[in-house]
């Protein structure tokens, strides 16, 4: 049965304003499964001007921190309780297996509500000391209609850190949720109304990243624009940003390496990497997946992750015991795929895994890749580890901080030495040292060169948010 998912403005479900929808296709069954209103111009002021109204007239701004904490703790306990179809969602619109985004992507994306919710309410200032005669103090005012735009490849985890902390800090939000992944932050909106966040605060606006995303970012009714996604879209998005003079944050493409070290702890490291470059179809901007590994090393290592390569159970996302699902799209598989067919022309060979039936791709390990080649450094967004060999830490540092990227890193080793002579040369917004993919709300999260521009988390969410502002009192 085909449904029909609706913008959502003001509280309510919106049709299309020309009438036009877009077809949503299940990864796995490669079937279409809903439509989706394919937004307009129209569509997208009428979704600013509902959340300009409710930042100027409404409720929201002028809550306390702690009534919007509040709030954002029954949104995050809606999420948890409706963990099943908001997991279903994922699994239908762009394969993440049910089981993953039960427990991994719904419990994050409610801990995001509740963290940046209390970290608001808890925050202090700064006051400044000026004698008898005046009280000075720093007060974070909210700045206003915040654009969301956001990347299929983790819907709503990606959604809610997009949204959480605007919200924290008293904004109003027009989301545009990924053409391919429109499910869950529909029913997101539903779930913040339900949650007792009036209408107006959260908006969601379908569609295509071209019309929609577009006119949202040109909107000169926005005040600040939050982007993650591509690296050619956020320069797109950065443009349109300039054009109104709208702070924007960037969260782009990554492009990471897991340097293992000879004295690396190499099943420890097989573990980290097979997780860092196949989890989630490696849709991951933050994968590491140019290995380098220390020439010591290499052929056992190699072989143990060749084993946990082959020891993922790709299937039917909505399968019990599926660890891996397909590609989110036929378009991103001939993405993939269309790097994988490189690999012998440029050095490397494949060691497994490689494109299967529908939208399958299996996991893959490549070896002996030029590092200077296209799919050693460009973002494939996919399950192909490249295993590159080095000799020193001189040259992994090298090779690591040679791409155009810097979100991500991961080093393995057992010498502190060597995390303490290695880690401030990294080019990298993260450094995981023998782990990956932890994360602390209160750090910040973005990356350098290609990969973006600004932080978010803590207080950086808070500095970006909010607008500053310097109180004098005689
Ligand atoms: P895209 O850049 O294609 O799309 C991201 C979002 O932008 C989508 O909602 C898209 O809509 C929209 N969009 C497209 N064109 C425009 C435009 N001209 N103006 C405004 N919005 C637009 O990225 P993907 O969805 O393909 O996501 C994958 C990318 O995201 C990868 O490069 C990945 O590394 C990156 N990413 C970065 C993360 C980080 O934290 N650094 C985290 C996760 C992913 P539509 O889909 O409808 O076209």
């Amino acid at each position: 049965m085909v449904s029909t998912i609706p913008h959502h403005i003001e509280g309510k479900d919106v049709p299309a304003d020309d009438g036009r929808y877009l077809d949503n296709v299940n990864p796995w069954t490669q079937e279409v499964t809903a439509t989706l209103a394919r937004g307009s111009v129209a569509d997208v002021n009428a979704a600013v001007e509902a959340a300009r109204r409710a930042f100027d007239e409404g409720p929201w701004p002028r809550w306390s921190e702690a009534e919007r904490s509040a709030a954002l703790h029954r949104l995050a306990d809606l999420v948890n309780a409706n963990a099943d179809v908001l997991a279903a969602a994922e699994a239908g619109d762009m394969g993440r297996p049910v089981q993953s985004a039960r427990s991994i992507d719904i419990p994050r994306a409610a801990d995001m509500f509740r963290f940046f919710g209390d970290h608001a309410a808890l925050a202090t200032g700064e006051t400044y000391p000026s004698g008898a005669d005046h009280d000075a103090y720093v007060a974070y005012r909210p700045a206003g209609v915040v654009a969301a735009i956001t990347p299929w490849n983790h819907p709503l985890m990606l959604g809610a850190w997009k949204i959480a902390a605007p919200l924290a800090w008293g904004n109003t939000v027009v989301m545009k949720p990924a053409e391919s992944s429109p499910t869950s932050a529909y029913l997101l909106a539903g779930l913040a109304i339900e949650a007792g966040i009036p209408r107006g605060v959260l908006n969601v606006v379908q569609g295509l990243g071209s019309e929609a995303g577009q006119a949202l970012t040109d909107s000169a009714g926005v005040d600040r624009i939050t982007f993650t996604g591509s690296t050619a879209t956020g320069r797109r998005v950065a443009q349109a940003a300039a054009g109104n003079l709208v702070p924007v944050t960037l969260e782009l493409g990554g492009k990471g390496s897991s340097i293992i070290a000879p004295d690396a702890d190499i099943e420890l490291a097989a573990d980290l990497v097979s997780r860092a470059v196949f989890n989630n179809t490696g849709q991951v901007c933050l994968a590491g997946t140019r290995v380098l590994v220390h020439e010591d090393i290499r052929d056992e290592f190699t072989s143990r992750l060749v084993a946990r390569a082959g020891a993922w159970s790709i299937g039917d996302p909505f399968a019990d015991g599926t660890t891996l699902g397909p590609l989110a799209s036929a378009e991103q598989h001939r993405r993939v795929r269309s790097y994988y067919d490189r690999v012998e022309a440029e050095g490397g060979a494949v060691l497994c895994g490689g494109p299967g039936e529908g939208n399958v791709f299996a996991p893959t390990v490549v070896s002996g890749i030029d590092p200077k080649g296209t799919v050693a450094q460009e973002e494939v967004f996919g399950p192909v580890a490249t295993i590159i060999g080095y000799e020193g830490d001189d040259q992994a540092v090298t090779l690591a901080n040679d791409t155009a990227y810097g979100l991500t890193s991961v080093l393995i080793t057992d010498s502190v030495a060597r995390i303490r002579r290695m880690v401030p040369r990294l080019r990298s917004g993260t450094v995981w040292v023998n782990c990956y993919q932890v994360r602390d709300l209160r750090a910040p999260m973005g990356g350098r060169g290609a990969s973006g521009i600004g932080r978010e988390g803590g207080t950086f969410s808070r500095e970006f948010f909010t607008e500053p502002q310097a109180v004098f009192i005689a």
